[in-house]
């Protein structure tokens, strides 16, 4: 039987007028005794340290239960949304973050802010979303194209074809997961393609039925 997996999204049909999007400030680290920057590639090595730091794109609307940012691939979730998803699967961790103004790095704050300087209500978080598994993809299955190779940091992107944000999968196309790699997981991302944030209908189910806003669920491949 197939079992689909869907990528997490904002909803485009409601999110650009209604919903308030923001992206992260930093901190960046890298870990010791490795450049900032991979020589050949000119890939990064910095990851995101914790607390993230985050500032609201301009004209903030409504907090969603999801907040995305950084080309859809990270989202910031509500406590509704952190303690239905946490109640069901043990997938996800929540990570803290730390709002602050846009532009001014010495404008930092521990309460979190509207892009206007405006505070949120009272009692009222976001936390980073974060899906605790990395798994392998069959390549062979799946319509991944290898782009390139680096020698010195070993990293190898991949070009997705046949999927496409807010619209799907062409038939046969997308990311083939074995089940034995996704050991009952249901939530993960894909070593050879690690942006989306693959979750499974079971998932999807829970977050439907609770209502939650500003998520989407677009099909980007399936068990096999
Ligand atoms: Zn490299």
């Amino acid at each position: 039987m197939t079992e689909v997996l869907f990528a997490l999204n904002f909803d485009i049909t409601t999110s650009e007028e209604q919903f308030a999007q923001a992206g992260w400030r930093g901190p960046w680290v890298c870990p010791p005794g490795t450049p900032p920057v991979c020589p050949e590639c000119r890939r990064t090595n910095e990851k995101l340290g914790v607390p993230m730091e985050i500032a609201w794109d301009p004209g903030v609307g409504n907090i969603g239960d999801f907040t995305w940012m950084w080309n859809n691939t990270e989202a910031l979730v509500t406590e509704r949304a952190a303690t239905s998803l946490a109640r069901h699967f043990d997938d996800f961790e929540f990570a803290p973050i730390v709002f602050r103004r846009r532009g001014n790095p010495f404008m930092r704050r521990t309460r979190m802010m509207t892009y206007n300087g405006d505070p949120l209500p009272d009692g009222f978080r976001l936390m980073h979303l974060k899906i605790k598994h990395l798994v392998s993809c069959d390549l062979a299955q799946s319509s991944l194209t290898l782009t390139n190779r680096c020698d010195t940091c070993k990293r190898e992107g991949y070009d997705l074809e046949g999927v496409e944000n807010w619209v799907g999968r062409k038939p046969g196309k997308g990311i083939f997961v074995p089940r034995e790699a996704a050991r009952g997981f249901r939530a993960f991302r894909v070593r050879q393609y690690c942006g989306p944030q693959l979750v499974t209908e079971l998932v999807r189910k829970v977050i439907e039925d609770e209502g939650l806003t500003n998520v989407v669920f677009v099909e980007y491949g399936e068990f096999c």
